[in-house]
């Protein structure tokens, strides 16, 4: 009988470094996805919540989840997908929203939204911060941004779209 010595803080903390697939620049802590960890008798239940329901990036990062983990000794790990409450863009952390920026993805410019993909009427250049922007496509690389033309630099971004 194998006993774990990590308390559930030291294995949140463990995986709160992983990366987003689609956005590696972010984690998944900085994303707001991972909700927690608990030690339910002898296994680990990582609560995460998917930013969408169909985001093929969740099945990836379970695998990570369950990787760094077993690198670790810890065996018994159980991943939940919780869709109460819901994810918002509201979730990412301030460090998150300058990391997008920096890596050349608007950040959401709403600080909450009511509507499901919804696509800003102010969309702020990553690379000028000029407002003279305009939306070019509703999907831009993946179906959580949207694409945008910068009507001063002349560039294309991609805008992480609220929701
Ligand atoms: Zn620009």
């Amino acid at each position: 009988m194998v006993t774990s010595n990590y308390s559930s803080e030291e294995v949140y903390d463990l995986i709160a470094g992983i990366p987003d697939p689609e956005i590696p620049v972010i984690t998944i802590k900085d994303l707001g996805i991972l909700r927690g960890v608990t030690l339910v008798d002898d296994t680990y239940v990582v609560t995460i919540t998917p930013t969408y329901t169909a985001c093929p990036a969740m099945g990836m990062i379970e695998d990570q989840i369950k990787e760094i983990l077993s690198a670790h000794h810890i065996p018994k790990v159980k991943v939940e997908l919780t869709y109460e409450p819901a994810w918002t863009t509201d979730w990412l952390t301030q460090e998150a929203k300058l990391k997008l920026k920096n890596y050349g993805i608007a950040p959401p410019s709403h600080s909450s939204c009511s509507k499901l993909f919804t696509v800003a009427d102010k969309v702020i250049c990553p690379r000028c911060n000029s407002t003279h922007t305009e939306l070019i496509s509703r999907f831009g690389s993946t179906a959580c941004k949207a694409l945008y033309k910068c009507d001063d630099c002349k560039e294309t971004f991609d805008y992480f779209k609220c929701h």
